[in-house]
């Protein structure tokens, strides 16, 4: 088993979100991400170029089922900041297509998760490699520095 970054290597790395729509689970190969996915029981367009809402129910299995990075943007609806920073946020969604899962969570709907990651201030974000925390980043920052929790 290689360990070393093997970009374009045969090994597939695979997306776990739930379907929008009927809620059903899929798995999806990450380079297929762009090619427009569809879930597998309902037709519904699986539209990754944009944050992916995860709540308390869905957060372990999108993150823990997802090869490749998962960032969260910890956020509220009443939080300024989170909102300044929302575009980048989406921006980073269509730049890293297939390459890391760029996910949201409302602290005050998923409370359950954010009191399990002691989110203290938002947003907050969090970068998970295998379903282990990797980075994290207090405060609204620009794209650039969001890039940089990946690199
Ligand atoms: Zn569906």
């Amino acid at each position: 088993m290689a360990t070393a970054a093997a970009a374009g290597s045969a090994t597939k790395q695979y997306i776990t979100v739930r379907c929008t729509n009927c809620k059903k689970w899929n798995r999806i190969d990450a380079a297929k991400a762009d090619k427009g996915p569809k879930c597998g029981n309902c037709g519904t367009a699986i539209a990754l170029d944009h944050p992916i809402l995860l709540d308390d129910e869905s957060f372990d299995r999108v993150v823990n089922g997802t090869d490749i990075p998962v960032m969260v943007d910890f956020y509220a609806d009443w939080c300024g900041p989170c909102k300044m920073m929302a575009p980048a946020v989406e921006q980073l969604a269509r730049e890293y297509l297939g390459k890391a899962l760029v996910t949201k969570l409302d602290t005050d709907a998923s409370a359950q998760t954010a009191g399990r990651f002691q989110i203290r201030g938002i947003p907050t974000t969090i970068v998970f490699r295998h379903g282990k925390e990797a980075k994290r980043q207090t405060g609204a920052v620009p794209l650039a520095a969001l890039k940089q929790l990946l690199a």
